[in-house]
């Protein structure tokens, strides 16, 4: 592909999450710029369907095509989340939450965590998670939005939804409708592809039609179809990184209110989620099968869930990992099609939503080369493996002893990547910002105080200030958020008032 490629027609293949959020977002980009957008999905062959939990740029992806918070949190049934809490996963009734959102201010332009570790050291025993607005708002289960001119950085939080995977999907489907996307529900059984390149030329339909496009996104989820099952492209498997390799989800009836957090509570040889909607609770084990049988795995799942079940429990095998080149020539694969990594921290829509702008980005001038090509898969397998060693992080410094599966975890070998970045921490606090890390410094420092994981010293720097001083200027910090949180709405009343939540 060494000239450039006009584009005039777009095809995106599946009708999913991915492809009604391409769909969106393209739709809304070549708005009367003449730019034919098709969608074709299969309804016999259906969409996976779960993919509740968010992480905050989901907000910044439908912003973009105007809809509002309140927008989305009504139309979806959505509860607000301002972190995940993990439980078990240091021990036995061990409970942290990783929240969206800083810890504790810099003094002197030093990051906070230093003087946290200077006190710690001299024998404070406060929590680091006392110097989080968003983790207290989220253990006392307050919310309301963000103050939009923080007076500091203790105000500073960033929050995410829990939503209903089908009614977000509808909502990108019907605005992707509005702007003229044309959708075909039928199934591709066959594909040409070119003689000279073995591009895609023409997708063969059930319903006897045939289809060409200057562009493909392949949304077809784990069947991969055009980028793995046609063009061959190839998978990096990451399992001898991360052992979990099936998913069971189950929906229950909601008992109490929605809590404003995930939770993963970590389990013989995996871990559950419970994800709270407006409506319902979403379920799920995540677990290796090496480790455990299903049967085994659903039992412990379906014991630790409260309200009465309202849905079979529905089971899914993967491979963690991503597609070689998630852009092959005229394809490019976009969602579940170009990989996978276990929900662990919500972020497989995160990386759609990276994904799509980044094709937004470059084909704004309706065209296309290797160079975009090869600047994007550069740029998503970055991405791909920073989202990879967080989640290795979490079960690498896991503290479990009540099975196998949990020690063999501890013993793995780890990335070098993953690697450099503890052995810096473990050091002196520092932190490495890797590019196209999803997650941030505080996301990091959140995990290592969380599983126990401390630097050994802390930037000398500060040897200047005296303790006394600094534990004034913690306490204050304290008092700050702690004051906050108090005088804070709950989240019950905040969907209740803003999100049509009836309770
Ligand atoms: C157990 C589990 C839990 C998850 N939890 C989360 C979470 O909490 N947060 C998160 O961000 N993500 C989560 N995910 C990931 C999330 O579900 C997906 O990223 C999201 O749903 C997007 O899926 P998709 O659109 O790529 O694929 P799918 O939803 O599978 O859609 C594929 C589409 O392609 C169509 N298709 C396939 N083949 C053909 C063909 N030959 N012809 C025509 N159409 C075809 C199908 O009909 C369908 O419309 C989870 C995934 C799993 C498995």
């Amino acid at each position: 592909m060494t000239t450039k490629k006009k584009i005039q027609k777009i095809v995106i293949v599946g009708g999913g999450t991915s492809g009604w959020m391409a769909a969106a977002a393209l739709s809304n980009q070549f708005k009367d710029k003449a730019v034919d957008i098709r969608l074709i999905e299969s309804s016999k062959m259906g969409a996976i369907g779960v993919g509740e939990a968010t992480i905050p740029t989901l907000r910044r992806f439908y912003s973009k095509l105007g809809f509002s918070d309140l927008d989305v949190l009504t139309a979806t049934n959505g509860t607000c989340k301002l972190g995940i809490e993990f439980k078990g996963w240091k021990g036995d009734n061990s409970s942290f939450i990783h929240p969206f959102g800083l810890f504790g201010q810099a003094v002197n332009n030093i990051p906070f965590h230093h003087y946290f570790t200077k006190l710690q050291q001299s024998g404070d025993t406060t929590p680091f998670s006392e110097y989080s607005l968003g983790v207290n708002l989220a253990k006392n289960n307050k919310f309301s939005l963000p103050p939009t001119k923080p007076k500091n950085q203790l105000e500073i939080f960033d929050w995410a939804l829990h939503f209903d995977a089908n009614l977000f999907g509808n909502l990108m489907r019907d605005y992707s409708k509005g702007n003229g996307v044309k959708v075909t529900d039928s199934k591709i059984v066959h594909v040409d592809l070119s003689l000279k390149d073995d591009s895609i030329e023409t997708l063969h339909l059930d319903n006897g039609e045939k289809v060409t496009g200057d562009l493909y996104i392949d949304c077809s989820g784990f069947s991969a179809y055009l980028i793995q099952k046609v063009m061959d492209t190839g998978f990096e498997d990451w399992s001898d990184y991360l052992v979990c390799d099936t998913a069971v989800a189950v929906q229950s009836e909601l008992v109490g209110d929605p809590i404003a957090r995930t939770v993963s509570q970590a389990q013989k040889a995996g871990w559950q989620w419970q994800i709270p909607l407006q409506s319902r609770m979403g379920n799920g084990i995540v677990y290796s099968s090496k480790f455990i049988k299903e049967d085994e795995a659903i039992s412990v799942m379906l014991s630790n869930i409260d309200g009465k079940i309202i849905q079979e429990p529905r089971s899914f095998s993967f491979t963690p990992g991503r597609r070689k080149k998630a852009w092959n020539k005229n394809c490019v694969a976009v969602g579940l099609s170009s990989g996978f990594l276990e929900p662990l921290e919500s972020t497989s829509l995160a990386v759609v939503e990276t994904a799509i702008e980044k094709i937004a980005n470059f084909i704004a001038n309706k065209e296309y080369g290797q160079e975009e090509a090869d600047k994007f898969n550069y740029a998503m397998g970055c991405e791909y493996e920073r989202v990879r060693d967080f989640i290795i992080l979490h079960y690498k410094l896991n503290g479990r002893k009540d099975s196998p599966m949990w020690q063999h975890c501890r013993d793995l070998d780890i990335p070098d990547t993953l690697a450099a970045k503890m052995a810096a921490f473990k050091k002196d606090g520092s932190l490495i910002k890797s590019p196209w890390d999803i997650f941030g410094n505080d996301s990091w420092l959140a995990m290592y105080d969380g599983l126990g994981f401390k630097p050994t010293s802390y930037n000398s720097s500060i040897d200047k200030f005296s303790n006394a001083f600094l534990t004034e200027q913690l306490i204050k910090m304290r008092n700050g958020i702690k004051m906050t949180v108090d005088t804070n709405q709950t989240h019950t009343d905040f969907l209740k008032q803003y999100c049509g939540y009836k309770g």
